[in-house]
């Protein structure tokens, strides 16, 4: 029955709708009713895991972070739900990455931004650091948390806009922040360290989708995506031939699944290079637009770093340390 079930969903989002104002409502009044209470927290959504780290980071104890996109969740297709909503609405701000990542959600955020404060915080690299999207003119690769040096403009526009929100907390924001910083300088010096490892010849990334060519620009290597920088288009057949004839002549021996995309392209690229009597293994699973559980070293974006260069190098028949830079990563099987 469409139109009861379409009269009830609306129902229940009224009454969301109205939940969210009254409770918006209450806290306003609490916060400045009760004298000498601590002030309320400020209530942070992000889109990727790897934006609400930073806020997490530099907001400690005064922020409540909330990320839509977990584990495993691919951003190109990812589509608002209703408890996103309900927590979008809620929100103090919004920081999210632009640069077309999150291609589902730009309508919604861009009403969104309207009536509150919406930042695409990814649109802090200096445009002279983007990389062109190699589909669409005028456009930028989204990919940028891959390379530490150029986060740290996200971090710092972060840290800028809390403080903007809360003048008061200046201080800790800034302190928070340069902690933060200095630990993302560290993996980045270890990614450059043990990336250098690996062999020049054997500096091919190959992965499921193209998310690593801020990587690659850092690093000096070399990347292949099967499917194109967004997953929204599928790699056709012709696409992985065209892959397979390239392992096969240039002798590439590894290739990389991803958490947040499917792996049948990869397979299907595994056994079309079989086919020809030539064998490529699967190098390991990298974190590319999502971070590990929440809670783990790998659910963090150092850790998520630091997996991803130890995994690489390692895989490439390069060195780095199984469990990483600082011996704390997860070891698989
Ligand atoms: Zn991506």
């Amino acid at each position: 029955m469409p139109t009861s079930a379409t009269g009830w969903s609306k129902r229940i989002w009224t009454h969301a709708a109205a939940f969210v104002v009254a409770t918006g409502v209450l806290l306003t009044t609490d916060s400045g009713a009760v004298a000498g209470a601590a002030p309320a927290k400020i209530k942070v959504v992000a889109t990727t895991s790897m934006i609400a780290d930073a806020a997490n980071a530099i907001g400690g104890e005064r922020v409540e972070v909330t990320a839509l996109m977990g584990p495993g969740v691919d951003p190109h297709t990812y589509r608002q739900t209703r408890s996103d909503i309900v927590a979008l609405v809620k929100a103090d701000v919004v920081f999210w990455n632009g640069l077309y990542l999150e291609a589902q959600l730009e309508e919604f955020l861009g009403d969104l931004g309207k009536r509150k404060k919406v930042f695409a915080v990814g649109e802090a690299v200096p445009p002279d650091q983007l990389i062109s999207h190699k589909t669409y003119a005028g456009r930028f690769d989204p990919h940028v948390w891959m390379d530490p040096d150029r986060w740290k403009h996200v971090v710092l526009a972060v840290r800028d806009r809390l403080i903007e929100l809360s003048p008061d907390d200046e201080a800790l924001f800034q302190a928070n922040a340069d902690a933060y910083l200095k630990r993302i300088a560290e993996i980045g010096v270890y990614a450059r360290e043990a990336l250098a490892t690996v062999r020049e010849g054997r500096r091919v990334l190959l992965t499921a989708h193209d998310a690593f060519n801020y990587f690659g620009n850092s690093f000096g290597y070399e990347v292949i995506g099967i499917q194109g920088i967004s997953t929204e288009s599928e790699a056709g057949l012709s696409r992985i031939r065209a892959i397979v004839e390239e392992i096969v002549a240039r002798k590439i021996s590894a290739v990389f699944v991803e958490t947040s995309v499917a792996d049948r392209n990869v397979r299907a690229v595994i056994e079309g290079a079989a086919a020809l009597g030539h064998q490529v293994t699967v190098g390991g699973e990298l974190f590319s637009d999502a971070m590990g559980q929440p809670g783990t070293y790998e659910g963090t974006y150092v850790g998520m770093i630091d997996h991803n260069v130890t995994t690489i190098t390692r895989a490439l028949g390069g060195s780095a340390p199984e469990r990483g830079m600082a011996g704390l990563l997860t070891v698989s099987g």
